[in-house]
C-alpha cells in the first residue's frame, strides 16, 4: 500500500482511479485575495464545484491542481471544492512563471526550505500539505531566475521524494533544457514529468526525453493557441508513442483553468464556448479518438489510471 497526500488528508494510490496530472481549480495572482478581500471566491468554488461534480460523474475521481503561489493558489478554495465535489485534489508547491522578484537573488536551498515546508507542514497555516512540485519555464527556455527555482525544485524534490511536474515550452524544446539541470542537481528523473510536451509533434523531441528516464505530459488539451497542433494531431502523436513502447511514461491532462478571478467575463465565456467539454475533453473526445486509432481499453485505462498512480508512487 502506498499513500499520496491530498487536500483532504492522504489517500491510499489505489484510491485515485483516472487522474488528471495537471489542471487548475483556479487561477488569479498572488496575493489579490488577502489585499483585495471583497473579490469575491464563493464564486469560483461554486464554479469549481459545478465542473468537478460533472467531472466526476463521468468516471474521474483524482485531478493534480498546479497552481503554485505564483499564480494566486487559494487552498481553501481547492478545499472546498475537492469536498464539496467527492474529486480527490493533490494540490502542489513550487513556482510558475511569475517568480516572486525575491526569489531571483536567492540560494535555491532557501527556497527549496519553503517547498519543504509546503509538503511536510503546509501551506499558509492551514495544515494543508502539497504533494506535488511545480516549477515553470517558457519561451526563451530556462532563464536566470528560472534555472534557481529549477535548483529549488530539485532539492526540495531530493528532500522529501515528492515528484515534480513542468511546464515548458515544447515548441523551443524547453524540457531539455530544465533535464540537464536536474541531471546536475543529481535527481532522479524517474521522479519528474517534463509537462506540456504535447505543444509539439516532434516525436525526436519527445523520445529524447523519454530515453533520459522522465515521464511525459500530454497535458495541454485541446489546444490553447492557433500555432500549435491540434487536439487530433497532438492525440496521433500519443498513439505513436504508444506503439513505438513508451505507454507507461505518458500523463494525460488539460491545464485549462475551471475559474480566473477577475478575468473578464467575456473572456472566460470564450474559453467555455472554445472547450465546452472542459475538463471531461480527454474522457470524451481524446480517448475515443485513441480507440478509433486502435488502442485497447486495456491500454486507455493504463493511461489515465495506473501511469498517474505509478508516478505518484515513485515511478518503475
Ligand atoms: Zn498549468
Amino acid at each position: 500500500m502506498s499513500n499520496v497526500m491530498t487536500v483532504l488528508g492522504p489517500i491510499d494510490t489505489a484510491r485515485m482511479g483516472f487522474t488528471l496530472v495537471h489542471e487548475h481549480i483556479l487561477v488569479t495572482s498572488a496575493g489579490l485575495k488577502d489585499t483585495y478581500p471583497p473579490i469575491p471566491r464563493q464564486a469560483a468554488i461554486d464554479e469549481g464545484i459545478h465542473r468537478l461534480k460533472e467531472a466526476k460523474a463521468e468516471g474521474i475521481s483524482t485531478i493534480v491542481d498546479l497552481t503554485t503561489m505564483d499564480l494566486g493558489r487559494d487552498v481553501r478554495v481547492i478545499e472546498a471544492v475537492s469536498r464539496a465535489s467527492g474529486v480527490n485534489v493533490i494540490c502542489a508547491t513550487g513556482t510558475w512563471l511569475e517568480i516572486p522578484r525575491a526569489f531571483r537573488m536567492a540560494d535555491p536551498d532557501d527556497i527549496a526550505r519553503l517547498y519543504v515546508r509546503e509538503m511536510r507542514e503546509g501551506i499558509e497555516g492551514t495544515g494543508i500539505r502539497a504533494g506535488v512540485i511545480k516549477v515553470a519555464n517558457d519561451v526563451g527556455g530556462v532563464t536566470e531566475p528560472g534555472e534557481i527555482i529549477l535548483r529549488a525544485a530539485a532539492r526540495a524534490q531530493k528532500a522529501t521524494g515528492k515528484p515534480i511536474i513542468t511546464h515548458t515550452w515544447a515548441p523551443e524544446r524547453v524540457g531539455d533544457q530544465q533535464i540537464r539541470i536536474f541531471e546536475g542537481e543529481g535527481i532522479d528523473l524517474n521522479r519528474v514529468c517534463v509537462g506540456h510536451s504535447n505543444d509539439t509533434t516532434d516525436f525526436g523531441y519527445m523520445t529524447g526525453l523519454l530515453k533520459k528516464g522522465v515521464w511525459i505530459g500530454f497535458d495541454r488539451y485541446p489546444s490553447h493557441r492557433p500555432d500549435v497542433p491540434d487536439w487530433k494531431a497532438r492525440t496521433e502523436t500519443l498513439k505513436k508513442l504508444m506503439d513505438a513502447g513508451w505507454m507507461r511514461r505518458l500523463l494525460l491532462s488539460h491545464d485549462d483553468p475551471m475559474t480566473m478571478l477577475i478575468t473578464s467575463k467575456a473572456l472566460f465565456a470564450e474559453r467555455i464556448k472554445r472547450n465546452p467539454d472542459h475538463v471531461c475533453f480527454i474522457k470524451r473526445r481524446v480517448l475515443p479518438y485513441l480507440k478509433d486509432l486502435g488502442a485497447a481499453d486495456a491500454e486507455l485505462q493504463q493511461l489515465v489510471v495506473e501511469n498517474p498512480r505509478r508516478f505518484f508512487e515513485g515511478g518503475k
